[in-house]
């Protein structure tokens, strides 16, 4: 299958050994705790809601038990299986080829728990969006790359004539902060059980710079499951394809995408992609045709 020649195509033991190496590097982050009570948080790394849960320390890094998505529909680990998408989009003439969404400074860039960006990947052409945050700080979360900024405050604006009042949430995280954030997941909860909601560093769609979660201008329900079903989220998904964007971790694409529904959680991939992705209601995952993330 043409995917194995991809460079950064790696395997689940290969995302182990090298979050494992980044977790020795940072102080106080190597070990692994039990813990009773976890957050539940979301593929985005925000912390959503309380969950119980009982989670076991870790001994050894295996190999993830479940590549999958956490949430409603958790499937079984198959982690590591190569197999076809069950139902394909059609593939159109015009379709990218793997070049295109193997590279990591082209918008179209496939990031997810099995395709990671290269280590120490920063976009080069990081801007602040002119558009309104949850908060007032001039920070890295404030931050995309140039031309999905300038498609997000189109976005905004056009929101706003329809009296839908958005702000951004988190956009841009370096490598650096996912390593951190992860790692302060792992410490709390072991690493098996980290893998389950959190981006492993590397593979996190906002360290590519074309990734944001919005909310509204309230702020209430940012990148929580609540977000569903609001104006702002119905707006978002009936018109985010014409800017560039789209819903990346749709309903029902867990066990594909890895991700719960996120509705919140938009993608910059340019207009066309956007429009024939969000139109046939499927992933970037089944537009590329690559294997989705629980190999199923
Ligand atoms: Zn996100």
């Amino acid at each position: 299958m043409k995917l194995r020649n991809l460079r950064f195509l790696n395997t689940d033991a290969k995302k182990v050994t090298r979050s494992g190496w980044r977790l020795l590097r940072l102080p106080g982050a190597a070990t692994a705790v039990l813990l009773a009570t976890v957050m539940l948080v979301t593929g985005c790394g925000n912390e959503s809601k309380l969950a119980s849960s009982s989670s076991s320390a870790i001994t050894d890094p295996a190999p993830a038990p479940n590549d999958d998505a956490q949430g409603e529909t958790p499937s079984s680990g198959s982690s590591g299986t190569v197999a076809a998408i069950k139902n394909p989009s059609k593939p159109s003439k015009d379709k990218p080829s793997q070049q295109a969404w193997a590279d990591p400074k082209s918008e179209m860039v496939l990031v997810n728990k099995k395709f990671a960006l290269p280590d120490g990947y920063v976009p080069t052409d990081l801007v602040y969006p002119n558009v309104p945050f949850t908060f007032k700080e001039k920070i890295e979360k404030r931050k995309m790359r140039k031309e999905a900024a300038s498609a997000l405050e189109k976005l905004f604006a056009a929101a706003k004539k329809d009296k839908i009042y958005l702000a951004g949430v988190s956009a841009y995280r370096s490598e650096q902060t996912q390593i951190a954030l992860f790692n302060r997941y792992v410490k709390r909860d072991g690493e098996a059980k980290a893998k389950t909601y959190s981006a492993v560093p590397g593979h996190s769609e906002h360290q590519t710079g074309l990734a944001i979660d919005v909310s509204g201008s309230n702020g209430r329900c940012a990148a929580e499951d609540c977000f569903g079903g609001t104006p702002e989220a119905k707006w978002l998904a009936a018109h985010v394809a014409d800017y560039g964007f789209v819903i990346r971790y749709p309903k029902g694409k867990d066990s594909v995408t890895g991700y719960k529904y996120e509705p919140w959680h938009i993608r910059y991939v340019g207009e066309d992609i956007a429009k024939t992705v969000m139109s046939q209601g499927i992933t970037l995952e089944e537009y590329y045709e690559v294997i989705p993330v629980s190999g199923k």
